[in-house]
């Protein structure tokens, strides 16, 4: 049985044909290579020059080889993984946010509003790092590959960063907004917000955990 190496996130496939698409990041055969055991290395081979359609394969070769090694900013983002440190900030600031917005507006504690509002700005803060950190990954690590888990990505990380802004602004324009009638609209928007952050978040791990089986 031939094994099959995804180049974009590392699965490996068992088969003697590369897989229509990656079950992990769904990138199609073109970025599978076979894995030489016995050279005890990977050699990437055209996946389908076996099947006559080297053509398709040149495209994914021209790119592998063409990958410059990247310098300044990019290397230190890639060399120290800042993406996976700096998005523990939103995973793990708004949920916590979001369960004092919920205890300030259940029993009325003041304290615990605050706390959620200085929360949600220091999350937004953090935002442009967390964005910058993920499209540069994303670009360089993933080759932008735009399959259905990175655009689901992405469309998660927009829709947070939108609503986060919003709340915050909201706060600022009404700072009685977790005793005023719209307070449950307020709370349903940091629900949202705290579901998108969980599924990206997901997806992140799902990439960077399970491709290394
Ligand atoms: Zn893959």
């Amino acid at each position: 049985m031939k094994k099959w190496e995804c180049t974009i996130c590392g699965y490996i496939h068992e088969g003697d044909e590369p897989p229509e698409s990656c079950p992990l990041c769904g990138a199609g055969p073109e970025y599978f290579k076979e894995v030489v055991e016995d050279a005890k290395r990977s050699v990437p081979l055209p996946s389908s020059a076996k099947n006559g359609a080297a053509e398709t394969d040149s495209a994914a070769l021209q790119q592998e080889s063409s990958d410059a090694a990247p310098s300044g900013l990019t290397a230190l983002i890639l060399k120290f993984h800042l993406h996976p440190i700096t998005v523990h900030t939103p995973n793990g600031v708004l949920p916590l946010a979001l369960i004092f917005l919920f205890i300030a507006i259940l029993f009325g504690i003041a304290g615990f509003e605050k706390a959620a509002f200085y929360n949600l700005i220091f999350v937004l803060l953090t935002m442009p790092v967390v964005l910058l950190t993920g499209y540069t990954e994303w670009q360089n690590r993933y080759k932008g590959l735009r399959s259905k888990i990175f655009i689901t990505k992405i469309i998660a990380s927009i829709v947070v960063t939108i609503i986060l802004t919003i709340m915050v602004i909201w706060r600022f324009a009404d700072p009685q907004i977790a005793e005023s009638a719209n307070r449950w609209v307020y709370l349903l928007l940091g629900i949202v917000m705290v579901g998108a952050v969980g599924l990206a978040g997901h997806l992140g791990g799902t990439l960077v955990h399970e491709s290394r089986n």
